[in-house]
C-alpha cells in the first residue's frame, strides 16, 4: 500500500539534498542506498565523467514476477537554481513549499519519491509485477545532457514513463519539439575606431544586420526562434573583430528546425561576406521532436492506471524538452507524466501531500498493470 507519511518523508528528505546540474553526487548516493535497500542492484554510468559532473546516471532492474514487456520508469536527479540549502515547509492544508528563497525541488524529487514509494509498496505487499527498469538521470535541466550520454544497450524496455511534467495529476505529454541551440561566431578585423575605422571589419555590425533580418519569436504555429545572448568587442575605441551570437530554435516538426537553421546560416554568411568578415556556426540538437499515437499501449496503460486511481487522464503537448526526447532516439517510446509539481522553475514551486500520493498510486498501477495491450498479444 502507498503510505502517505513515508512518501512525504522521502520527498522532504530528497528536497533537502543539494543537487544542481552536474553536482548530483549526494542525490545519487542517497538514491543508490534506497534502491539497494529494496534489493535492486544499481549501476552508475560514466556520464558524470563525460559531462564534468560529480555523478553518473543510475540504472537499476527489478526482475519481474509475472510475464509482460518490461517497463522503464525515470526521473532526473538535478534541480534548477536557486536550489542550494532548500528547506521544504509542510503547511496545515497539505501543501509543501520552499521557504521562498529557493525552488522547492519537486522538479524532480516528487517523481523520484513516487517511484521509490511505488517500489517499496510493491515489495511490502509482494505485489506481482513485470520487469521494472529504473533510470535516474543527471543534468536533465541543461538540455537532457545526462540521458544523452547514457548507454541504452542496457535497457530492455521499449516503453517508458518519465515523471517530470508540471500541472494537474493525470496530465501526460505525448508530443514534444525538436530543440536546437546554436552559436554564430563572427570574425572581423580590429582597428583604431578614431584613427583608422575604415581599416576595421565591424563584427558587431555584421551580427546586428543579420539579426535584424530574422523573424524572431513565433516563426509559425509550431515553431519559435530566439536570439538569447550577444557578446563582442573589447573597448569603446576599437572596431570589434569578434562577436558571438547565441540562440535557439524549437518546433514540433524536426525538418522545420533544420530549415530555419539553414536560413540563419545563409543570412549570417551572406551578411558577413558583404562586410568582408567570416562566420562560423555550431549547433546542438538537444532534443528531437516526437508524437505518440493516441492508441499506443504506453498511453492506454496510463489511461487505465489513472482511471484505477480515480484520476482522469489529460493528454497534452509540451513545448519543452525532457529525457524522453533522448529515449525516443533509442527506440523507447516514453510518456512524460505529471508528478505533482506546480510552479516549477520558480521560488513559488509547490506540491501537496494528496497529489504526491496520487502520483505514487498511478506509478504503482503502471508497475503492476496486468492488462495486455497489443504489444504483448
Ligand atoms: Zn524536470
Amino acid at each position: 500500500m502507498i503510505r502517505t507519511d513515508r512518501l512525504t518523508d522521502t520527498f522532504i528528505s530528497l528536497t533537502a539534498i543539494d543537487c544542481p546540474s552536474f553536482g548530483e553526487r549526494a542525490m545519487a548516493d542517497r538514491l543508490t542506498t534506497e534502491l539497494n535497500k529494496l534489493g535492486l542492484c544499481v549501476e552508475e554510468d560514466d556520464a558524470g565523467i563525460k559531462t564534468n559532473g560529480t555523478a553518473g546516471n543510475l540504472f537499476a532492474v527489478l526482475p519481474g514476477t509475472v510475464d509482460g514487456e518490461p517497463l522503464l520508469f525515470s526521473g532526473h536527479m538535478d534541480t534548477v537554481q536557486p536550489a542550494m540549502h532548500k528547506k521544504a515547509q509542510k503547511h496545515s492544508d497539505g501543501t509543501i513549499t520552499s521557504d521562498g528563497t529557493t525552488v522547492l525541488g519537486a522538479d524532480d524529487a516528487a517523481g523520484l519519491a513516487a517511484i521509490l514509494e511505488a517500489l517499496t509498496s510493491i515489495k511490502d505487499d509482494a505485489l506481482p509485477h513485470r520487469t521494472l527498469e529504473i533510470l535516474f538521470t543527471i543534468a536533465e535541466e541543461p538540455y537532457a545532457r545526462g540521458s544523452e550520454a547514457f548507454d541504452y544497450s542496457k535497457v530492455k524496455s521499449h516503453e517508458a514513463y518519465v515523471l517530470d511534467l508540471a500541472g494537474t495529476v493525470g496530465r501526460a505529454a505525448y508530443a514534444a519539439p525538436t530543440i536546437c541551440s546554436f552559436t554564430f561566431e563572427i570574425f572581423g578585423k580590429s582597428s583604431h575606431a578614431g584613427f583608422a575605422p575604415e581599416e576595421g571589419v565591424h563584427a558587431i555590425a555584421v551580427a546586428a544586420q543579420a539579426i535584424s533580418q530574422l523573424k524572431m519569436g513565433r516563426v509559425d504555429d509550431e515553431t519559435t526562434l530566439n536570439i538569447g545572448t550577444i557578446e563582442g568587442g573589447s573597448a569603446t575605441n576599437i572596431v570589434p573583430d569578434h562577436c558571438i551570437v547565441k540562440g535557439e530554435i524549437r518546433s514540433y516538426t524536426h525538418a522545420t528546425v533544420e530549415r530555419v537553421l539553414e536560413s540563419l546560416v545563409s543570412k549570417f554568411n551572406s551578411t558577413a561576406a558583404s562586410y568582408g568578415a567570416t562566420c562560423q556556426m555550431n549547433s546542438h540538437f538537444g532534443c528531437r521532436a516526437y508524437e505518440i499515437p493516441r492508441q499506443h499501449p504506453v498511453i492506454l496503460r496510463y489511461e487505465e492506471a489513472c482511471a484505477n486511481t480515480g484520476v482522469s487522464m489529460q493528454l497534452c503537448k509540451t513545448f519543452g524538452g525532457s529525457d524522453v526526447n533522448q529515449f525516443e532516439q533509442h527506440g523507447i517510446t516514453g510518456l512524460v507524466i505529471a508528478n505533482a509539481m506546480f510552479g516549477a522553475h520558480s521560488c513559488k514551486e509547490y506540491t501537496s501531500v494528496a497529489d504526491l500520493k496520487k502520483v505514487a498510486e498511478i506509478t504503482q498501477q503502471l508497475m503492476t498493470s496486468k492488462t495486455k495491450h497489443f504489444e504483448e498479444d
